[in-house]
């Protein structure tokens, strides 16, 4: 069942999408070489519930049960998206994504960036730049009249078309009350197949791209996602309502990108 939303139920989840990127931005902040993910998790579990939302990630349960232990997941290089937060020491050169997921007045936010931890290689660089742009390709066909299809399929051209393999186990999705809504939105496809994305349509649009090959096996935590390869892989994701002409993009970017200077990409 997909659920479109009210203008007033747009501007709530706009309210939950705009939370994040402040968080990311409090966590840009701070990311640099010897930071850990826990230090991180905690600065962002704080944040979030001092702004009287919640951390929708904390205890969601995985296809054991098995519930999230943080407020964030923090993927650093091979590792592509569910990372649970640890005591490692972030390093220069490393990139991790990190994921965020808010409740606030009853409504979900859910956006990711990757950030760069102190200098990375041309060679990484080049896929974090990629990976964003794939998302805004996605963005750029999420209008009313078009289908799914049309966003998977611009995501897995522009990647593909620059070396790199889209991760087709985990998708994009409806967002709304529930964190999870249908429809799924695969970053791999058919042009013009799938649904027909109607106006009020909100979705959660998120590249996972890997630098060599999109196999990927779990880590014993039961969380984790790595690819098999070891190479890195990026995610970036916003939070979408289709409208008719262009999407409106809920989550931001902006504040993030502001902390990261010159380290922008
Ligand atoms: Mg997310
Ligand atoms: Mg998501």
């Amino acid at each position: 069942m997909i659920y479109l939303k009210t203008d007033d139920e747009v501007e709530l989840l706009r309210k939950a999408n705009l939370l994040i990127g402040q968080t990311l931005a409090e966590l840009a902040k701070l990311i640099k070489p010897g930071v850990t993910t826990k230090q991180l998790d905690a600065v962002a579990e704080e944040f979030i519930r001092d702004h009287g939302a919640e951390p929708t990630f904390k205890g969601f349960p995985n296809h054991k049960g098995i519930p999230f232990p943080a407020s964030i997941c923090t993927s650093v290089n091979e590792q592509v998206v569910h990372g649970i937060p640890n005591d490692i020491p972030l390093k220069d050169g490393d990139i991790v994504s990190i994921d965020c997921g808010t409740r606030l007045n009853g409504f979900c936010g859910d956006s990711c960036y990757t950030f760069p931890v102190g200098e990375i290689s041309d060679e990484v660089r080049q896929l974090l730049r990629t990976t964003k742009e794939a998302l805004y390709k996605g963005i750029e066909q999420a209008v009313a009249g078009n289908r799914i299809g049309d966003i998977s399929n611009a995501i897995q051209q522009h990647c593909e078309a620059n070396g790199y393999d889209v991760v087709r186990e985990f998708v994009g999705h409806g967002v709304g009350k529930d964190m999870h809504e249908e429809p799924q939105v695969p970053n791999y496809g058919r042009r013009g197949s799938g649904k027909v994305l109607k106006d009020g349509l909100c979705i959660a649009i998120e590249p996972m791209i890997a630098m060599g090959k999109r196999a990927i096996y779990m880590q014993q935590d039961q969380w984790g996602i790595v690819t098999r390869d070891r190479t890195p892989a990026a995610h970036y994701e916003h939070s979408i309502c289709v409208r008719k002409g262009k999407a409106d993009i809920l989550s931001s970017f902006e504040e993030i990108e502001k902390v990261l200077g010159e380290q922008f990409i």
